[in-house]
């Protein structure tokens, strides 16, 4: 169920197809990564395709995709990433203000061509991260286009390419300065008394 490239550190897992049928849109995008220069590249492309629940669920990482769980938990990866697509009706919620009051979870913040970027569930980002770790989200369109498609694939090898935390927010704040400083606020909002 997981695929290893390359050897040593930093182990990055990279996971998608996190529920329902959104394997159909993600999994190949991880299916195609090349071996990372340096470091590990685990991949789960299909964590699972049943009936959706949701990551904010308290019951996702337990009892609907324990094999996730039991994943993070056996490699302890400092780099982890999600690969999550969604629908058009979803958009206006992901990117809401409301999102933290609602769910407790910042608002993705759009970077180019409907990519959004966003924190991983606090039901994993708190018990099984250091607050350096890098966890991030990423949400694509289902049906995306090929400028969407060729940003998402960019932003995967930077992620299958970086060290670190640092590293990543240096490459994003170079490329995304706007997108980065308001990805940045909101995680020190929600993470940042764990400093
Ligand atoms: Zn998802």
């Amino acid at each position: 169920m997981i695929q290893r490239f390359g050897s040593g550190d930093p182990v990055r897992l990279f996971v998608a197809g996190l529920h329902g049928d959104e394997w159909e849109t993600t999994s190949a995008l991880l299916e195609q990564l090349s071996p990372p220069d340096t470091g590990t590249l685990l991949i789960m492309p299909k964590v699972s395709d049943n009936e959706y629940l949701s990551t904010l669920d308290r019951d996702y990482y337990t009892t609907y995709a324990p094999h996730l769980r039991e994943a993070i938990v056996t490699y302890k990866p400092p780099i982890y990433l999600e690969l999550h697509c969604y629908s058009k009706e979803s958009y206006p919620a992901l990117i809401g203000d409301g999102r933290f009051e609602r769910y407790g979870v910042p608002a993705y913040i759009e970077i180019e061509a409907g990519i959004l970027m966003g924190s991983v569930s606090p039901r994993v980002r708190t018990d099984f991260f250091t607050p350096d770790n890098l966890c991030v989200s990423f949400e694509m369109p289902r049906n995306p286009l090929e400028q969407s498609l060729s940003v998402i694939r960019n932003l995967l090898n930077v992620v299958n390419e970086c060290w670190s935390r640092q590293g990543f927010v240096a490459y994003m704040s170079q490329h995304y300065p706007e997108q980065t400083a308001v990805a940045v606020k909101n995680y020190l909002q929600f993470y940042g008394h764990l400093y």
